[in-house]
């Protein structure tokens, strides 16, 4: 492979032009391993970004795609339905909380974050309100487009950058009580002020349950979303739940609003819904919200993308949730999940870690200092594993189907490059 050229035109995620950091060349990928041009077998700890939940290279994903593109790769969405499209729909519908029954689909995360919002500011307006803003926690990630970006953690996502372009939304300190600590009800006293003061312009809360991604990796107590929904409902405002990084089994609830038994009004969904093949997302909604939005003036949703209900893509999700549904992910996740728990802790005792935790299939190493990024990527490299940690995050979710000894690999290879 040509990484010169790569370096010198290929514009990569978050990287400069000025100082492009060499990538690796990956020329195959089956199950858990990431081939590299060399002949080098990395185990895979990130599932290309969640996504990956089967691993790479599935027998059935690698037939659904084959045979749909015989049928048809692609057709327009508008006027016309194709069985992909309905089939999966009809799995969201059922496997998603009951109130959510009319699914969009989009293309990409940050795509069904804008849709989310342009539901919620819909609504308001059909309402005859207006509600210009939305409430979200710090440390949230919600995607890289203007809107998602607004409601995405201000420092991490550089809003000063845009300052007069970017809406100017309203952010709740983040939750502070861990998943397994024990619940302090002052936790959500900043929110719970925030929602109060701003009730009457607030759309919706918009806010990733249970554990904030890319934001900084924090996974928080069940009770911070519980009372997030009973506030929501108090007041009137709509809850957006951004599953993208959270839904299908990876915090071991197939969903994490699970954790909290509660159901949102909107929920964006993506990264695993194609078990990593292609990009597709859906945003799901209440009856409720789905028919006063088409109430209004308007009439209908105002959003319809190109490749809205790309055919290649449904028929690969179809294939995808038809895994899921044989269950097998909760004894895959659990028992990741509990290897985490035996192995983290240890990395507590190294000097550079702040903190450990873990949740499901994702564990987390916080560090005191950010990492020295191209050295320690080679040292994952080195001792056989694709690790990419971001800032002070090293932190794993590899795909579902890891054995143990893969993730010991990952673990010890976390252990070799902090020591
Ligand atoms: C990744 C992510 C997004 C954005 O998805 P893209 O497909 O990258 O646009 C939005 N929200 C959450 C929680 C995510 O993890």
């Amino acid at each position: 492979m040509d990484l010169e050229f790569d370096q010198q035109h290929v514009w990569h995620p978050y990287t400069s032009t000025l100082h492009p950091l060499r990538c690796y060349p990956v020329t195959q990928a089956s199950g858990v391993h990431l081939q590299l041009e060399d002949g080098r077998q990395l185990v895979d700890g990130m599932s290309s970004w969640w996504s990956a939940i089967h691993g790479y290279n599935h027998p059935t994903l690698n037939e659904a795609a084959k045979a749909q593109i015989d049928k048809m790769s692609h057709v327009m969405f508008g006027g016309i339905t194709h069985q992909p499209a309905v089939e999966l729909c009809r799995k969201l519908v059922n496997m998603t909380p009951d109130p959510l029954q009319h699914v969009f689909l989009a293309d990409s995360g940050s795509v069904a974050v804008e849709v989310a919002l342009k539901m919620a500011l819909q609504y308001w307006h059909a309402k005859g309100e207006k509600r210009p803003k939305f409430l979200t926690v710090k440390h949230g990630y919600h995607g890289d487009t203007f809107a998602a970006m607004s409601v995405t953690d201000p420092n991490n996502s550089m809003h000063s950058l845009y300052k007069g372009f970017l809406p100017e939304h309203i952010f709740a300190e983040s939750p502070r009580c861990g998943f397994f600590d024990e619940w302090d009800d002052a936790d959500t006293t900043d929110f719970e002020q925030k929602l109060k003061a701003h009730s009457q312009d607030i759309a919706a809360v918009i806010i990733e349950p249970i554990v904030q991604g890319a934001g900084g990796m924090r996974i928080y107590h069940p009770q911070f979303l519980k009372r997030v929904r009973e506030l929501c409902d108090h007041h009137g405002i709509l809850l957006i739940a951004d599953e993208i990084a959270t839904g299908f089994g990876r915090t071991g609830k197939l969903f994490a609003c699970e954790h909290a038994n509660i159901s949102p009004d909107i929920m964006c969904l993506g990264k695993a819904l194609t078990g990593g093949y292609m990009t597709l997302s859906a945003t799901l909604a209440t009856r409720h919200v789905a028919n006063t939005v088409c109430g209004g003036d308007a009439g209908c949703f105002m959003h319809g993308p190109t490749f809205m209900g790309n055919p290649l893509a449904c028929a690969v999700a179809n294939a995808s949730l038809d895994i899921l549904l044989q269950n097998q992910w909760q004894e895959q996740v659990k028992r990741i999940e509990n290897q985490l728990a035996d192995s983290l802790p240890a990395l507590e005792k190294l000097d550079k870690v702040k903190a450990v935790r873990w949740l499901g299939a994702i564990g987390v190493v916080e560090l005191h200092e950010p990492v020295q990024m191209e050295s320690i990527q080679q040292t994952f490299v080195d001792n056989g594993v694709w690790i990419r940690p971001f800032g002070t995050l090293v932190y794993i979710m590899p795909p579902f189907i890891i054995n143990q000894q893969e993730l010991s690999q990952l673990t010890s290879a976390i252990h070799i490059a902090l020591r």
